[in-house]
């Protein structure tokens, strides 16, 4: 089905941050956005400086750098001042620990403030910082550890407790374990008492742009994790793509609902607003509709950055329930992770009077890398076009389904809508430098002068780019190349389907045969005439490539990060291993 596209209103483009696009990408240099970067006042370049110092002794200095809900729903915020002085002391505390420049902080923690602390305080130390998603159980937490070589770990009493007692001990490296509040337990120091018994004034490490600043383990949707490692000079990313992907300005209140255990809660949801002065909002409940609503319109949310899957599930939702929010403020909506499908767009316009901006990165990217942008048509179900600064080309795939690399060579697809592995050029800053402790992977990741995705897209005439789906999740049926995404949009489409997750199961005829696993909205169930309809309607929408078998599942496997496993949903369909499930959502 061709979706219309979404227009903008001249207004519109007038306000935007990115304004002519042709020009923008013509114009634009990584060098000459280094200006807007400070440095830090002594020589070098470090994160916490960009995002929080530097405007602590500026005019911004009393304007909400964090305003916090907690689980109750009560708010509470801390100024630039406050977020500077409270990181200068997690720094200061490490110094005295004899925690030395290069070692590794790792936080195992909710969505609190002093994550924030933490985060900030580690990368003005000069030390390399890994927020761990707080809802990991303990092995996967003992493995990130181990493989990440932490020296120290923030946690909570109660995740010490639940998850990491059991397993210190086990991880050579680890030498602080420090937990928040006022109460040590054995083998612990208590956060609080220490933060308030040094100075809040810290000379930041003067770390030069190459220095490693972040571990970010990848959410594994096709293996076992592995850690892609960045460096200061990624805030310039950072800071750039938040002006132009998410038209981020320095008096938005701006909420990422991704949590800083995964990259987009760090890039997005930690570094990228504060660099820009604006005032950054986080929840440490859970998702719930009402609770969502509530935290957009009583916070005069005006910049929302969230995920596909929170989307649908709002759209699961009564269609009035908006409605009953004022909304007022909200100027910008996007949204990344996982595709996000036509519908999704089209419901924001229609229900929350905005379309929702789609926008294609990873870990290993470490910023936004493609976008649909404010002042530009959206065309729904396209990731956007690449941005300012960023090269991005599709290479010829081989028969593994990636591209394929002849005598060091490959070839770069030019017609459009032809489909392959997207590519991009290295050289923007945010690029991650190596996958720790396993440089021939990393070597791996590059061909020819490209770093290879593992994502097959396409691109239309006009420069959009399609996303295809993994190129190990790609089903080949009776010779078409079938993109999982597609397939699962067009279910979508159907007003009974909340959720769709497509794989291929082998087939002696067709090589494989789309199998798609879909979940109900309220109100509808899994009826034998429903299953038919819901075939029928593929087939209307997709010929040849139209899911030959459908099966109900409310219950589809999930990336703690919202992604659907299809890679699990196979497994289970082949009986084969399930493989690393340390980021299936419900496992711990
Ligand atoms: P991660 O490194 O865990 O953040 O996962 C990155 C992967 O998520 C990408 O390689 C894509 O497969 C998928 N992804 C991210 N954003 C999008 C998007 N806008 N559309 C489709 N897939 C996406």
């Amino acid at each position: 089905m061709e979706w219309a596209p979404i227009r903008k209103s001249a207004a519109a483009r007038a306000a935007a941050n990115l304004g002519d696009y042709g020009r923008a990408r013509a114009e634009f240099s990584w060098d000459a956005a280094r200006f807007e970067l400070f440095g830090l006042p002594g020589g070098g370049l470090n994160i916490a400086y960009e995002a929080v110092d530097r405007h602590a002794s500026g005019p911004r200095r009393n304007r909400g750098a964090l305003r916090w809900i907690d689980r109750h729903g009560e708010v509470f915020q801390l100024t630039y001042r406050d977020l500077a002085e409270l990181s200068s002391r997690f720094a200061n505390v490490l110094r005295e620990l004899g925690v030395r420049r290069g070692e590794h902080v790792f936080t195992l923690l909710g969505r609190v403030p002093d994550l924030y602390v933490a985060v900030l305080g580690g990368l003005k130390a000069g030390c390399v910082v890994c927020p761990l998603f707080s809802a990991f159980g303990p092995e996967p937490i003992r493995q990130r550890l181990a493989l990440g070589e932490a020296t120290v770990l923030v946690t909570s009493p109660e995740l010490h407790h639940r998850k990491v007692r059991a397993i210190a001990g086990s991880i050579p490296s680890l030498r602080h374990v420090l937990v928040t509040g006022a109460q040590a337990e054995p083998g612990t120091r208590a956060l609080a008492p220490a933060l308030a018994g040094v100075s809040p004034e810290f000379e930041i490490c003067p770390t030069r742009p190459e220095d490693p600043a972040l571990l970010h383990f990848t959410s594994g949707t096709t293996g076992t994790p592995k850690g892609a490692l960045h460096v200061h000079e990624a805030v310039l990313a950072h800071h750039v793509t938040a002006g132009f992907a998410l038209d981020l300005k320095p008096d938005d209140v701006f909420w990422c609902t991704a949590d800083p255990g995964w990259v987009t809660g760090t890039s997005y949801g930690v570094i990228a607003p504060l660099s820009h002065g604006a005032t950054l909002v986080s929840d440490e409940g859970d998702f719930d509709a009402r609770r969502w609503y509530s935290v957009l319109a009583s916070q005069r949310v005006t910049v929302w950055y969230t995920a596909p899957t929170a989307l649908r599930m709002l759209m699961r939702q009564r269609h009035d329930l908006p409605a009953e929010y004022d909304l007022s403020a909200l100027r910008f909506i996007a949204s990344v992770g996982e595709p996000l499908n036509p519908e999704a767009v089209v419901w924001s316009q229609e229900t929350l009077g905005l379309p929702v901006h789609d926008n294609w990165w990873q870990t290993e990217t470490g910023a936004i890398m493609i976008s649909n942008f404010a002042a530009h048509e959206i065309r729904p179900g396209s990731m956007g076009r690449p941005l300012p600064g960023i090269d991005v080309g599709l290479l010829q795939r081989g028969k593994n389904g990636r591209a394929r690399v002849h005598d060091g060579r490959v070839t770069e697809l030019t017609g459009a809508g032809q489909e392959g592995e997207l590519a991009l050029r290295p050289g923007w800053p945010s690029m991650f430098r190596t996958y720790w402790h396993d440089p021939d992977r990393y070597a791996r990741a590059f061909a020819d002068g490209w770093y290879l995705t593992g994502d097959i897209a396409r691109r239309d005439p006009d420069g959009y780019y399609w996303f295809v789906g993994r190129a190990d999740d790609v089903i080949e049926s009776a010779g078409h190349l079938v993109g999982p995404f597609e397939v699962e949009s067009a279910l979508m489409a159907h007003a009974a389907v909340a959720e769709a997750g497509v794989i291929g199961t082998p087939d002696p005829v067709a090589g494989e045969r789309v199998k798609a696993f879909v979940s109900l909205r309220d109100g509808h169930g899994p009826t034998e005439d429903l299953r038919l309809e819901l075939l029928a309607f593929g087939r209307r929408a997709l010929g040849a490539v139209a899911p030959k078998e459908i099966e109900f599942d409310q219950h589809l496997p999930h990336t703690r990060s919202g992604k659907v496993m299809r890679r699990l949903l196979k497994a289970r369909e082949l009986g084969l291993p399930e493989g690393d499930l340390s980021t299936v959502e419900g496992f711990s």
